[in-house]
């Protein structure tokens, strides 16, 4: 396993694989960490959660660096997203003890109820865009209702696995209940089919959960699978063009446009269609692209070589099928993994820009002829994640919000994650959900009891 700082090229950290009996031996080692985390209570595991959301805002500094020297992310983004993990533990911490709470059931007996028994080892699998968040989001649930948490990876940041295992120990997690395997992907598959291993999570793309699905299915474990996305980003004709461009810009270029929430297809109503692209341009070309750590900094490189050769493919079909090329659409004259910021118009369905997954600064406009038409484009695409619609009528934004399939609608904001709502998605963005009290439940025996006096 090894980062390459996509900025400059040099090898971040390192170190080698897992074999698959490491792997093992760490899934049972976290099983047997089970009943003495048990033992601490609720109150115990939710202490070492805020003690986590302390650790990770001591070493802030040093977690965003190591973020954006492994993966690329701007400086300023990586703190944020350090911040969210330390919220997220807190909001577990405060809020578990009512989420985990026994619900009780009048039945035929004389009492019953339903209460939440942890399933035991939870496998997460995860990707390296949000290097931090994607982990702790997951964690932090699962472990406050008593599972434990063997964490895989995605191999460009085996540093942030390492820096999240120190933070775990050094937040009072005792050894197994949190750690992490330096697996390669092919051999994941047996890990999560083990008998040491309860369940799976697994972010990441289509392909990967479509893959460890199988497995997982095969052995009857549960998994959730927070997949891809192309987010619609809905421009209804009575918007505020300025102000919905200024957000599309940033909806798109969050996380360098390698977020599975980014907004992916601006689908603009034909009457404002032209304000829209002239100011989506504008906006586009203005950005400062650059090194990630410097903070004047709004766009980095990519995070891998081979993600830019994957942008450019999806630019150029586009550009072949008929899409137009209105700013930027190539590498950047310079040493690293930078891809300019590139907006498309002219783009319809059957192109890559609309029918794929495009992870990188590319925002492609599609013109709607009228509410119905954006309603209809937005939905049709295999993802179902997140979507935005913007209109200066919150009611009408609404409505048009409800008719799109998508695991999150949000009207005049950017779709985001918060500990406080569910998170996931619907047709090939997965299924299962993460966060608030839905996400504490996927990694639940939800166990009915039921006892008659006498
Ligand atoms: P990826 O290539 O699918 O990798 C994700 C994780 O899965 C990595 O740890 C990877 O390990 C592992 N993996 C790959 N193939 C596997 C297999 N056959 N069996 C088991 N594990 C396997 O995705 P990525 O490029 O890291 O991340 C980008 C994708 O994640 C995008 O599609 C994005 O939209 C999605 N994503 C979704 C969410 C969400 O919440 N819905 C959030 C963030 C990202 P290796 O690195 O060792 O290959």
């Amino acid at each position: 396993m090894r980062s390459i700082n996509p900025t400059t090229g040099e090898t971040v950290f390192e170190r080698p694989d897992d074999t698959l009996a490491l792997a093992l031996e760490r899934a049972r080692l976290a099983r047997s960490a089970l009943p003495g985390w048990w033992r601490r209570g609720l109150d115990g595991r939710t202490a070492v959660l805020a003690a986590l959301a302390d650790r990770l805002r001591a070493g802030a500094s040093e977690l965003a660096t190591l973020a954006t020297r492994e993966m690329g992310k701007p400086i300023a983004q990586a703190e944020a997203e350090v911040e969210k993990c330390a919220w997220a533990c807190e909001w577990y911490a405060e809020h578990a003890a009512a989420l985990l709470a026994d619900s009780p059931v009048v039945t035929d007996a004389s009492r019953s109820y339903v209460r939440c028994a942890p399933l035991g080892v939870v496998l997460a699998v995860m990707p390296w865009n949000f290097p931090y968040w994607q982990a702790v989001r997951a964690a932090a649930p699962a472990l406050a209702a008593g599972n434990a948490m063997l964490l895989k990876h995605a191999s460009n940041v085996p540093g942030a696995a390492h820096a999240l295992e120190r933070l775990f120990t050094e937040a009072g997690a005792p050894p197994g209940v949190f750690s992490a395997t330096f697996l390669p992907a092919r051999d994941v598959g047996d890990l999560a089919a083990s008998e040491a291993v309860a369940a799976v999570t697994l972010t990441g793309s289509g392909p990967a959960g479509a893959s460890l699905g199988e497995r997982a299915g095969r052995a009857l474990k549960k998994i959730v699978l927070e997949l891809g996305g192309s987010d619609p980003f809905v421009v209804l004709a009575d918007a505020d063009v300025d102000a919905a461009a200024e957000q599309a810009v940033l909806a798109r270029v969050q996380n360098n446009g390698q977020s599975c929430i980014a907004a992916k297809r601006f689908i603009v109503e034909a009457p404002i269609a032209d304000a829209f692209e002239t100011r989506l341009i504008e906006r586009t070309r203005a950005l400062v692209v650059g090194d990630p750590l410097e903070r004047a900094t709004q766009v980095g490189p990519l995070a891998r070589a081979d993600l830019v050769d994957e942008l450019a493919s999806q630019v150029e079909r586009s550009i072949a099928a008929g899409a137009k090329l209105a700013c930027g659409g190539g590498r950047l004259a310079r040493a690293g993994c930078f891809y300019a910021p590139t907006v498309l118009t002219q783009v319809r369905p059957g192109m890559a820009a609309f029918d794929e997954e495009t992870f990188g600064p590319l925002a492609p406009v599609i013109r709607a002829r009228d509410e119905e038409d954006a309603v209809a484009l937005a939905n049709r695409s295999p993802f179902g994640l997140g979507a935005s619609v913007w209109t200066r009528d919150a009611a009408r934004g609404e409505r048009v919000a409800l008719r799109i399939e998508a695991g999150a609608v949000f009207v005049n904001g950017i779709v985001k994650s918060d500990p406080r709502l569910p998170f996931g998605g619907v047709k090939h963005s997965g299924h299962g959900r993460e966060l608030g009290a839905a996400g504490i439940r996927e990694f639940v025996n939800l166990q009915a009891v039921w006892v008659r006096s006498g």
